[in-house]
């Protein structure tokens, strides 16, 4: 079992299978992109099949595939195949743009795929434009469609942004009236690929909710244990929606989760500027014991919450990364 120096279980790792993108979501990324890391210091599949396998023996038992955008990593789908195998992998998950995922549905639905997480900041095609920098608003809504009428949860991922994409709260509510899918409004955070915090996060979560609740009825629903969001539904409706609050951090005393960059440093939190190179352990020939060991080590030094690690990396660098080369 992996545990942290404070008691949490870690039972979840996030894995970011790539940096590079297709979009250019002015959140995540400048116009010009980021400068991606080489081919050669990614990790491969065969090492990403590896750390989880071993780590699935010591209670790993959920993934979320992540990047940048997965889909554009040329052999993703064989190497979903081979983690849906793991028989101790109870749960994969996936993140997407949406942008190259409608083809592979059915595929994913074979493999067992649990959920997926389809970015998706506006129903409007201009300013769904305007955020992503690409004209890609009808492949994604194609994704959507389909993706509603499979056998795997959907959840939409909306950041809420000031000046962006307010006047698609309440479409993205009306969403959930027919559709089963649960729409989840994230606040933004500082992580654009810039040394800047875009909006400063003027929509916190408290703001989203009282937003929503002077126009609906809203019930407050039982959130899972290790929820990120806070979830709620409006009375009648089919669907839910939730809160993320991952600037205002309100979910660090129960995080069971890890992160795994594409070039392989392991992130204990988001906010941390990562703690171990993992490429290299496995690259210096580690057995899997020491493997596992040096996740353990790392665990046993984790910080308390986001705000720690947060102040732990200002005395070295500020936030400047992209949250493509994090995973969200
Ligand atoms: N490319 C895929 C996608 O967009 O779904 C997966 C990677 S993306 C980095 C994962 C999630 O992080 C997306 O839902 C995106 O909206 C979110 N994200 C990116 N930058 C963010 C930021 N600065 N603040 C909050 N969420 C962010
Ligand atoms: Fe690409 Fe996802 Fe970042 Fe948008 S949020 S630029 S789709 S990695």
């Amino acid at each position: 079992m992996l545990v942290d120096n404070h008691g949490r279980t870690i039972n979840y790792l996030r894995l970011a299978v790539t940096d590079r993108c297709n979009l250019r979501c002015f959140y995540c990324m400048p116009e010009n992109g980021i400068k991606y890391v080489d081919r050669k210091d990614l990790l491969s599949f065969e090492e990403m099949y590896r750390i989880i396998n071993v780590l699935s023996n010591e209670g790993i038992s959920k993934i979320r595939i992540t990047g940048g955008e997965p889909f554009v990593r040329k052999g993703i789908m064989e190497f979903l195949e081979k983690v849906s195998k793991i028989n101790k992998i109870e749960e994969i998950n996936i993140t997407t743009n949406g942008t190259f995922t409608e083809d592979k549905i059915a595929h994913l639905e074979d493999l067992g795929i649990k959920s997926i997480n389809l970015s998706l900041d506006s129903l409007d095609k201009q300013r769904f434009f305007d955020i992503t920098r690409r004209d890609v608003f009808d492949d994604v809504m194609a994704t959507y469609a389909k993706l509603v009428s499979s056998s795997i949860q959907v959840k939409i991922n909306m950041v809420v942004m000031d000046g962006r994409n307010i006047e698609d709260i309440q479409p993205m509510l009306e969403l959930t009236k027919k559709d089963d899918v649960s729409v989840r409004f994230i606040e933004e955070m500082p992580f654009n690929g810039t040394s800047g915090q875009g909006n400063k996060t003027l929509w916190p979560m408290k703001k989203i909710v009282s937003t929503i609740s002077e126009k609906y009825q809203i019930e407050k629903l039982v959130d899972p244990p290790f929820s990120t969001s806070s979830n709620y539904r409006i009375a009648g409706y089919k669907g839910s929606f939730g809160i993320i609050a991952a600037y205002t951090r309100t979910f660090c005393g129960s995080c069971n989760r890890i992160r795994l960059t594409p070039q392989g440093t392991l992130k204990t939190c988001l906010y941390d500027n990562g703690v171990i190179s993992v490429r290299d352990v496995l690259r210096s020939g580690a057995t899997d014991l020491e493997v596992v060991n040096h996740f353990k080590d790392t665990l046993n030094k984790r910080v308390k919450d986001g705000f720690e690690a947060e102040k732990n990396r200002d005395l070295n660098s500020p936030i400047s990364e992209s949250m493509a080369t994090i995973g969200g």
